[in-house]
């Protein structure tokens, strides 16, 4: 089988596993990442069911321990963001922002992307509204409101408190992060609002304003930044129509494989993830590689 026969993209745990899993059936993939190893992972403030680690560890650590595993093990990422995958004549075509390639199996570890609201005008190009908070590892002193009550809200709170003041707006009555998440950010200096939502949000100068209800009342208020986290669904925006509607056919034949996140809806965890990763090698391996042989 040559290197390109297979392709994974995506670098978080899922396609991290399942590309040391194929080495170890002696098989070497082309790994095809747009952002960093460690991919969602990377935000994660502190990951405690995660074996191995005792004490926890933080998401940037443990995807520098990712890399260090993938690099001693011989193998490249390539920095590129996949646009199109599409399938013709039995093979895949993947097109890319560093060039096109081509391969028999492909492994979808893409994990998700952020809900929109959609209720408002949000110009995301302020600069001022995000939804994740890798770009403020180095920022202190700033006003922040978070928007969501999941485990990714209040997670990110939490990194962001370390050095600034951060306000969380839950539009509903029910925390739905887990209780460990929610004990910290309710002992902790966060600022924490139920039934609260965005109704406006206007660029000034030095911030954004916002205009918000909160259980029933309305009012205005200033921040530097809004972070939004309000769920998140699959990423597979680069499927061409084709491979929209062979998805399943290509999964059957054992050509095309979906791992992590983008496959597991409300059970996004980086254990089950990686986890995926290998078991979906194993099925490739008894699948394909067995009947070649
Ligand atoms: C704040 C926060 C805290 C968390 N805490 C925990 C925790 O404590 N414990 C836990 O187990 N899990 C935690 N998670 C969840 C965990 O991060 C995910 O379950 C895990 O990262 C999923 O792995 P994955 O490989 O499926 O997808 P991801 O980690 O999302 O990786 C997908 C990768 O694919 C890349 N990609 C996407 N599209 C393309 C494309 N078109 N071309 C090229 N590359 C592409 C992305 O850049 C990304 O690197 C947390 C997540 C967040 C956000």
């Amino acid at each position: 089988m040559n290197k390109n026969d297979i392709i994974i993209i995506g670098a978080g745990p899922a396609g991290i596993s399942a590309a040391l899993q194929l080495r170890k059936f002696g098989l070497n993939p082309l790994i095809i990442e747009m952002g960093s190893v460690g991919g969602l992972l990377r935000n994660a403030n502190k990951i405690e069911n995660y074996p191995g680690f005792p004490g926890g560890i933080s998401g940037l650590d443990l995807s520098e321990l990712f890399k260090e595993q993938l690099d001693k093990a011989g193998l490249v990422v390539n920095n590129q963001e996949v646009q199109t995958l599409d399938y013709k004549d039995d093979t895949f075509f993947v097109k890319t922002t560093g060039g096109e390639y081509t391969c028999k199996y492909v492994f979808i570890a893409t994990g998700t992307v952020p809900k929109k609201l959609t209720n408002l005008n949000l110009l995301e190009n302020f600069g001022k509204i995000y939804y994740d908070v890798s770009s403020f590892e180095s920022t202190t002193g700033k006003k922040f409101y978070v928007i969501g009550s999941g485990d990714i809200a209040f997670d990110y709170a939490l990194t962001l408190s370390r050095k600034n003041d951060v306000t969380i707006l839950n539009r509903g009555m029910k925390i739905k992060a887990n209780i460990l998440l929610e004990k910290e950010v309710l002992e902790s200096k966060i600022s924490y609002f139920e039934n609260s939502d965005i109704l406006k949000v206007t660029d000034v100068s030095d911030g954004l304003s916002l205009d918000l209800s909160s259980s029933g009342t309305e009012k205005s208020v200033k921040t530097d930044y809004l972070v939004i986290a309000v769920g998140r669904i699959p990423a597979k925006g680069f499927y061409s129509n084709l491979l929209v509607s062979m998805e399943l056919e290509l999964f059957k034949a054992g050509r095309l494989y979906l791992i992590g996140d983008v496959t597991n809806s409300s059970f996004r965890q980086a254990a089950i993830a990686a986890g995926d990763g290998v078991k979906a090698v194993m099925r490739f391996n008894e699948k394909i590689v067995l009947v070649q042989e």
